[in-house]
């Protein structure tokens, strides 16, 4: 017996959905009816300081109003916080994550290289703390993050990691592609405020869920290098991905959830109906 393909719309709930999450949601199912696929909807609010419950309201009112259906459980990732935890641990036994005490403002302050998502390269500064320093200051209880030791994460994982695009790219990367996760130097995989973050969420939520195709925005193409190594790392399954292009609005910029004029809300309490929304992105 054939395993049917998993799809997974995964919004975070930081504030109302807008034309772009249409798309993906529109994309995730339309990918999920052509494949004979299954469709889930998580719920990513690991971030307590910015996901609120109304907006998780809001996301599942503006889906349905949408005409879009999903099967359940709805997987919400605050509820499995104690599984990023593990894998966090996993890492931190293969000797891959250090803590890392650097502020906001001292990152801010530097200039140099950037990773894909425009922010600074990380030094390594902290990476270079001797051990008892580093016992120091965590009994000090200054507050750190744990960063992955990207050049030695990389020799664990193996060399020729590679995954399958059936999407594109930003500068049109399709096919089988090899992952590039230097270009994101020692990344942050607790965050200091909620000791977790986006990258092992993401990774073990599409192994628990049975993810086989994700479906997202090219904004998060660059991602999958980390992801793919994770997966490597964590002994997770890979799935393939397929990358969508961005909605942007009539300027030609991404639209962020700040653009509340164009959320889903308020296009509906302005008359604009589902069908208009589906004819005008194409589905
Ligand atoms: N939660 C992410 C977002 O809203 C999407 C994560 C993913 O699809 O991998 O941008």
């Amino acid at each position: 017996m054939t395993r049917r393909p998993i799809l997974r719309f995964a919004p975070s709930p930081n504030g109302r959905l807008h034309l772009g999450h249409a798309y993906s949601a529109l994309f995730t199912a339309a990918k999920a009816r052509e494949l004979d696929g299954r469709m889930f909807l998580r719920i990513e609010d690991i971030d307590w300081l910015r996901c609120k419950p109304e907006h998780t309201d809001g996301i599942l009112e503006d889906l349905a109003w949408l005409g879009l259906d999903w099967e359940q459980p709805v997987r919400r990732q605050s509820e499995h916080m104690a599984s990023y935890t593990t894998a966090l641990d996993r890492l931190d036994k293969l000797r891959l994550l250090y803590p890392c005490f650097c502020t906001r403002k001292q990152l801010a302050e530097r200039a140099g290289k950037r990773d894909p998502d425009g922010a600074i390269l990380y030094p390594g500064t902290c990476r270079l703390l001797t051990a008892p320093e580093r016992m120091r200051r965590m009994t000090a209880g200054e507050p750190y993050a744990l960063r992955l030791d990207m050049r030695k994460a990389m020799v664990a994982a193996g060399d020729r990691i590679r995954f399958t695009e059936l999407g594109e790219g930003p500068a049109g990367e399709t096919g089988r592609l090899s992952i590039e996760p230097q270009r994101w130097a020692d990344v942050v995989l607790a965050r200091k405020d909620i000791g977790t973050s986006y990258h092992i969420a993401v990774v073990v939520d599409d192994a628990v869920q049975g993810i086989t195709h994700v479906t997202r925005g090219q904004d998060l193409f660059y991602a999958t290098d980390i992801h793919r190594l994770l997966q490597m790392l964590l002994e997770l399954p890979a799935p393939v991905y397929c990358h969508h292009r961005l909605i942007g609005d009539e300027t030609g910029r991404k639209l962020s959830k700040s653009a509340a004029d164009l959320s889903l809300k308020s296009l509906r309490e302005a008359g604009v109906s589902p069908e208009d929304v589906r004819r005008e992105l194409g589905f």
